[in-house]
């Protein structure tokens, strides 16, 4: 297996890690419980990890061990009546989905994946394309148990303790490691959706979609071409969805079904003049013209939410030098020429690249290292190639300057300095976080990177 395996390359009772970045590669030390009794804090620094779905390093810990979830996976309890769901952290969204999707249940909040465990959703405190109405996953979360740094478990309110709720929401792991979980699940009267895409010929066109009425929908995303230069710099689609009424199905096919398409896999790292730019440049351009002209339609739930899914390591395609996803909000006063300045100044670079989401957020949750507030997000994805990472330094302080902040579960690279003037809330969470670890002994890599442990 390459030392780059987002999954796990072994060597004796230490194996290589990285996130779905595949950048950077670390080693750690490997714990995998098989029951909640084993999850537990060893050794002098260790981390929960999921299903290491965080694109840079907060689910690495290369100066100790990862205890990976993936075993604690049970459903443990689900009540019609109010829609709440209790699982073990390790469980997936997928798992949720294939449960409980046929009887009418969706997921309150979910990102782009639903290959990411419950406890990596509320550590990273996730949002979904509906984020203007329904905030982010720790909205949705009644309570869970935690397992602190002590090996002690404590059931965790936002009632009884909203100090280590709002800490561990967003918290990246580091105020213990999750073990159970109570979720409000979504009724859903169809698996399907009725989705409207509209094009816009440059960037200046995607806000104003994104601000225009017409267009309000629960869900809404904009893709956006990174590699578009001159007058079309930031053309993309508005893609915006509802859940499908019943009399929308098409005929013939069950209104409630959970029957994804079979994943295919990108068996190996592609070469890196796969992505060349005129290659990247000419993808986009039809893809561009393929999304915008489909007009209205009814899709079942999966190519919507999880369009990525259906190839599995499709991460591979950034070649053995991974890439970077930089994930940033700016609020609404600054938002528009903030994401200009990026998306330009990654084009100029030749950094631009196939994935690139625009959304509208909305209101800032109570997370204290929760990465969403009102205003836009850009998310872009970058191969990793020479100079990158000055650009997204500069790119850090122009964010941070127009009063916004870049997000921890897509990063391996910001610097504590530009992390510390992004993050208001900091002090509140270290305090809460010095309160149940003293001795530092849940940490990770980007912990240690920006200050946190
Ligand atoms: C294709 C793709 C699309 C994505 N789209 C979105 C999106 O739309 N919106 C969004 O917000 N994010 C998105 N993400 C990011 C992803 O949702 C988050 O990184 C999420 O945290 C991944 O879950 P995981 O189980 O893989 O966690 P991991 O990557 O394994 O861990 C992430 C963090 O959670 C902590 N953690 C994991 N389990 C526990 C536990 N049991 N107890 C305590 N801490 C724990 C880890 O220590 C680490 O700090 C996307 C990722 C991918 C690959």
């Amino acid at each position: 297996m390459s030392p780059i395996e987002p999954a796990r390359a072994k060597t004796a009772e230490v194996e290589r890690f990285s996130g779905w970045g595949n950048h950077p590669v670390v080693p750690a030390k490997l714990q995998r419980p098989e029951r909640r009794k084993g999850l537990r804090p060893v050794g002098a620094s260790s981390l929960a990890r999921g299903q290491g779905r965080s694109y840079g390093d907060a689910a690495l810990n290369s100066l100790g061990t990862l205890v990976l979830t993936e075993r604690l996976d049970r459903l443990l309890g689900f009540d019609p009546k109010t829609g709440d769901l209790t699982a073990e952290a390790g469980a997936t969204l997928e798992d949720l989905i294939e449960a409980l999707l046929p009887l009418g249940w969706f997921l309150p909040v979910t990102p782009g994946t639903r290959f990411c465990s419950l406890g990596g959703c509320l550590a990273a405190d996730v949002h979904g394309k509906n984020h203007h109405v329904a905030g982010s996953f720790s909205a949705h979360v009644r309570s869970f148990e935690l397992v602190r740094a002590d090996g002690g478990t404590a059931w965790v309110t936002p009632q009884e303790d909203p100090g280590l709720f709002w800490a561990t929401a967003g918290g990246m792991g580091l105020t213990g490691m999750v073990s159970t979980l109570t979720l409000r699940m979504k009724k859903v009267e169809t698996s399907w959706m009725s989705v409207t895409h509209s094009p816009a010929r440059s960037l200046d066109e995607l806000f104003d979609l994104l601000d225009d009425p017409v267009h309000d929908a629960e869900y809404s995303v904009a893709w956006i071409d990174g590699m578009a230069s001159g007058s079309s710099l930031g053309r993309g689609v508005l893609m915006s969805g509802e859940h499908a009424a019943p009399d929308q199905v098409p005929s013939g096919r069950a209104a409630l079904d959970w029957s994804p398409e079979r994943t295919k896999s990108l068996p190996f790292s592609l070469p890196s003049w796969a992505l060349h730019p005129l290659a990247v440049r000419l993808g986009n351009s039809v893809y561009h013209w393929a999304q915008g002209r489909r007009g209205r339609f009814v899709c079942p739930i999966e190519p919507f939410f999880y369009p990525l899914d259906s190839i599995q390591h499709w991460n591979r395609m950034y070649g053995k030098r991974g890439f970077l996803q930089y994930q940033f909000v700016a609020p609404p006063e600054t938002a528009r020429a903030t994401v200009r300045t990026v998306v330009q100044s990654l084009a100029d670079g030749g950094y631009g690249s196939f994935l690139g989401v625009l959304k509208k957020f909305g209101p800032q949750g109570e997370g204290l290292l929760s990465f969403p507030m009102p205003g836009l997000t850009l998310a872009l994805d970058v191969p990793m190639r020479h100079g990158i990472e000055a650009v997204l330094d500069r790119m850090d302080a122009v964010v941070a300057d127009a009063g916004g902040r870049v997000y921890l579960a897509k990063d391996a690279r910001l610097a504590r300095a530009a992390f510390e003037r992004m993050y208001p809330r900091l002090e509140e969470f270290r305090q809460v976080r010095e309160a149940c670890d003293p001795s530092s002994r849940l940490g990770s890599d980007l912990a240690r990177r920006l200050g946190l442990a």
